[in-house]
């Protein structure tokens, strides 16, 4: 396996403070686990499984890539609504960059390597299950088009991690991402009062995610990039909400200036619909819940413009007044995202068309679609797939609808109204067909086909995880061969919390 030489962004785009050089911890014995050979193409590796004997070496941070210099990253950030001026990478280090075929650059990280300066008491380690969840999950994330960081490989490390319920085998994840660049890093300088630093962060995250802003002025860019990564976090919470996903800890430290989907932690993928779902075992007040993540995007980018005030002007009520104004679009922004997003479900609109267009309509009739399932606890995913597959003129078809939601009459007044906007709109039924197929997923990575995959794979058996990550490649087609993947939980496979 040929891997590119690494080159190593951060010391030249960062003042000095905001990283440290960190060498990873050599494993005691060092394998490799999974591979994605999709990734590693595009970042100009070897497709294959590495033949390379050193594979699991270079994968556990054991052996460094050509050009690594490895740096734990500083960031501070707000968690669960509470101010951390340091936090920090205190368990991974980024490895380097590469460009990809199509020009882009990415961060190499490995996750899970050993203590850095940031690890605060933590053991800088990684366990085997938490490791390929964020591998399945992430990559699951990408192939249904939704922006994430990736995961390149999974190795273990051969030495066991302790955690709340015991041993684990330690695993290091390798993870691809455009930038660790995060709320919490902006975070990190202004706790400091360090307004120089700042302001080379902000320059550096529109070099590396916004270059065309870089021609604004000054004052005008940093308020130009406040309201770039409010796009981007308006729209990347719309797609979670489209594919029932619940991030779990939304922190300041875990948001991306890039607009990905970062730290998979007690994350999951909702089966019965309740728009107040949550799973993470350390969310006590529902603070991340499915429903509460646009309102929770809206505070981390408060907290974003509070560390960029000092840049955009030297009076502070002049600045609160700039910053706020662009806030302030944050609602109808996400509404009108929000409104696209439904009626791409109901196959009202595909993704040609511009968000926005006679919206309301669509979105009543998705939130009133939303409401049934609330009421019914219905599926959230297959509930979708039903819609799909039931043509609204067709009487059987709207009988199986209704019987779906316990014979729920205002269902059927639903199905008329629904068929009524799509001919108002002259979809037929081949186009409301092809638009829902492409917006509402068949395979999901489900909380307890996830769980079980993990428990084979402590038990050494790695085909069902791979399995899984097989089916999920294509995340809008059935499934050739493993139907039970499309299904809900039976009562006894019901994972009710995740953990971390
Ligand atoms: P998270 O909740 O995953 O976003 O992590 C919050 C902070 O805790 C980050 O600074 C992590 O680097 C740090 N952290 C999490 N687990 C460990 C660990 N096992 N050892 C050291 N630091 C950790
Ligand atoms: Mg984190
Ligand atoms: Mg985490």
């Amino acid at each position: 396996m040929e891997i590119p030489t690494l080159e190593n962004r951060y010391p030249t785009h960062l003042p000095d403070d905001g990283f440290r050089r960190c060498q990873p911890a050599p494993a005691a014995d060092p394998a490799l686990l999974l591979w994605n050979g999709d990734l590693a193409a595009e970042l100009g590796m070897g497709t294959e499984w590495p033949a390379n004997p050193d594979a699991g070496r270079l994968w556990t941070g054991t052996e460094l890539p050509g050009g690594s210099v490895p740096i734990a990253l500083a960031y501070a950030g707000h968690q669960f609504g509470r101010p951390v001026p340091r936090l920090g990478d205190g368990r991974a280090v980024v490895l380097g960059q590469l460009t990809d075929r199509a020009g882009r650059r990415h961060d190499l990280q490995l996750k899970g390597s050993g203590p850095t300066p940031f690890s605060r008491g933590g053991d800088g380690r990684a366990a085997l299950g938490p490791v390929l969840r964020e591998f399945v999950v992430s990559e699951a994330m990408h192939t249904l088009g939704i922006p994430t960081t990736r995961a390149l490989a999974a190795a273990t490390t051969g030495e066991t991690v302790q955690r709340q319920f015991g041993p684990e085998p330690g695993a290091v994840l390798t993870r691809v991402a455009a930038s660790h660049l995060r709320f919490g890093s902006f975070e990190y300088y202004a706790h400091r009062g360090d307004t120089a630093g700042l302001r080379c962060l902000a320059d550096t995250a529109i070099r590396w995610h916004f270059p065309a802003l870089r021609a604004q002025p000054a004052p005008m860019r940093y308020l130009a990039l406040l309201r770039a990564v409010m796009e981007r976090t308006a729209a990347l919470v719309n797609e979670w909400l489209r594919v029932g996903f619940i991030h779990g800890v939304m922190n300041t430290d875990n948001m991306t200036l890039s607009g990905e989907t970062l730290d998979y932690g007690p994350c999951a993928f909702m089966d019965h619909f309740r728009p107040d779902r949550v799973y993470s075992s350390v969310d006590r007040d529902g603070r991340y819940a499915w429903n509460q993540q646009p309102r929770m995007a809206h505070w981390n980018l408060v907290r974003l413009a509070e560390c960029l005030l000092p840049l955009v002007d030297e009076e502070d009520d002049a600045a609160v007044e700039a910053a706020e104004a662009v806030l302030g679009e944050y609602a109808d922004l996400f509404a009108i995202g929000h409104s696209h997003m439904l009626a791409r479900k109901l196959g009202l609109a595909g993704t040609e068309d511009a968000p926005g267009g006679s919206g309301t309509v669509e979105s009543e009739l998705g939130e009133r679609m939303l409401a049934f399932m609330a009421r019914h606890g219905a599926d959230f995913t297959n509930t979708w797939q039903l819609l799909l597959k039931a043509p609204p003129d067709d009487h059987d078809q709207r009988m199986r609808v209704r019987e779906w939601f316990d014979h729920d009459e205002e269902v059927d007044a639903w199905m008329a109204e629904y068929g009524a906007r799509l001919h108002a709109l002259g979809i037929d039924e081949a186009v409301r067909v092809r638009r829902m197929t492409a917006a509402n997923p068949v395979i999901i990575p489900r909380n307890h086909r996830v769980e079980m995959a993990l428990e084979a794979a402590r038990e050494g058996d790695l085909a069902p995880i791979r399995r899984l990550i097989d089916a999920l490649r294509t995340p809008y087609r059935s499934p050739s061969g493993f139907p039970e993947l499309t299904l809900p939980p039976e009562p006894r496979e019901i994972v009710p919390a995740t953990f971390c």
